[in-house]
């Protein structure tokens, strides 16, 4: 029985407070804390909804250390799960050391006024996360989080090495708008419009934002979509971790009428993080966009259709080459009427209430800073076809 504290009330925190009020054997007691009270109230009065269960919520700045710390004092969570952006990641890791609590994110740290996508940040707190006997896991989503997890399996039961990795995100949704993002419109932005990069043969090689696609073909009725290159977090640590790798790229699929739209935002300036002279205020054009687009939370209601995102991958099992695909399919409006969400940020909250549990629970244990493939996948992998998120291998081989 664990009390867990979410930080973060927006699509992906709303669906992990569902999921954890669903498990009330593991977390006994939850506290959702966020910057804006009301949407938190908002949250509590779904779960009441749909489970009956009553969870505590608060207001924080989890910018400010010292109100992160007030929080945790007072309500003395077994776990901190953030689900905050990731500007957040280092307050939130400071005030989990100084209160001796264990921490998990979904995504990596990102300075405000860059785009970088780098663990640098996170692994520097290694040592004070040793030293403080306690555990962080990073980025415990789907991607990153599910597909490291998905790396892990496959290491441990398919292959003795991996040689090549592509992982695929495939949103065949529909959400009925002109344009909007599945997540934090600032994150996805900046994410999509960054240079892509993959690994190959030891060294990173770079490529123009989304100049590299692919045709592919997903399964159960999907079928193909093109698909982009691009660089995505979970790439640094897999390349670390998993054995014999010689090539990882990661691809995300793009309607062409989400390209247009990005291509004239960008061309008309609207994705730029530097700040620019507006009325005589600063403004950064980004964080503006983000206001005038509609919030992620707010698609769940009118999303139709599927996301399909898994690990393709090659390499040797007893001399032998073998070739597997491992995924998931996630409907969107099932997703809307369990927890009143759509599957993006479904496919992020269920793989952070499963990382939480697995802290809370003691079936991953560790001191440190840590990626969710240098834990043992099997625990997690069981909780995925039990919490919504049902995984499938295919033996490419054999098609
Ligand atoms: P949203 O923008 O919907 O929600 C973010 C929430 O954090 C909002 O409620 C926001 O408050 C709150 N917040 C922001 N700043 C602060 C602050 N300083 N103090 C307190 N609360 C704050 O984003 P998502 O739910 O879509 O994404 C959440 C996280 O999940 C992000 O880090 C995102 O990158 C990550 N993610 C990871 C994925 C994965 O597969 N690994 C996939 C999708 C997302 P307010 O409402 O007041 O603005």
């Amino acid at each position: 029985m664990a009390k867990v504290l979410i930080i973060g009330a927006g699509g992906v925190g709303g669906v992990c407070v569902h999921k954890c009020a669903q498990v009330p054997e593991v977390f006994s007691d939850i506290v959702l804390a966020s910057r804006t009270l009301s949407k938190c109230d908002a949250i509590a009065a779904s779960v009441k909804r749909k489970t009956g269960r009553t969870i505590t919520t608060a207001k924080v700045d989890a910018d400010n250390v010292p109100e992160l710390v007030q929080l945790i004092n007072a309500h003395k969570p077994d776990i901190v799960v953030n689900l905050a952006l990731p500007y957040q990641d280092l307050t939130i890791m400071d005030a989990c050391l100084e209160t001796g609590v264990p921490y998990l994110d979904t995504a990596n740290y990102e300075p405000l006024d860059e785009a970088k996508f780098e663990y640098k940040w996170q692994w520097a707190y290694q040592d004070r996360f040793k030293d403080a006997g306690l555990m962080a896991l990073l980025g415990s989503g789907f991607d990153p989080g599910v597909t490291n997890v998905y790396c892990a399996y496959a290491m441990k039961h398919l292959f003795d090495e991996i040689h090549e990795l592509d992982i695929i995100d495939c949103n065949a949704g529909d959400h009925g708008h002109p344009f909007a993002t599945n997540f934090n419109p600032e994150i996805n932005i900046r994410e999509v419009t960054a240079r892509g990069r993959y690994w190959e043969r030891g060294e990173w090689v770079e490529t123009d934002p989304l100049s590299w696609s692919m045709m592919y073909k997903f399964p159960e009725g999907i079928g193909p979509k093109k698909c982009f290159l691009m660089y995505h977090e979970e790439l640094e640590s897999l390349v670390i971790n998993i054995k014999g790798l010689k090539r990882a790229r990661f691809w995300m699929t793009f309607s062409d009428n989400y390209l247009n739209h990005l291509r004239v935002l960008e061309n008309v300036g609207m994705t730029g993080i530097e700040p620019v002279e507006h009325n005589g205020q600063q403004i950064v054009p980004l964080q503006f966009l983000k206001s005038v687009l509609p919030e992620p939370a707010s698609l769940g209601g009118r999303t139709k259709g599927r996301t399909c995102i898994g690990c393709k991958m090659k390499g040797l099992k007893n001399g032998e080459v073998k070739n597997y695909f491992i995924y998931n399919i996630c409907d969107h409006e099932a997703c809307y009427d369990e927890v009143e969400s759509q599957a993006i940020s479904y496919t992020t909250g269920v793989p952070a209430m499963i990382g939480a549990m697995m802290m809370v629970t003691g079936a991953w244990k560790g001191e440190g800073v840590f990626n969710m493939e240098q834990l043992d996948p099997d625990p997690f992998m069981d909780k995925l076809n039990i919490h919504g998120l049902p995984w499938v291998v295919v033996d490419l081989d054999k098609q």
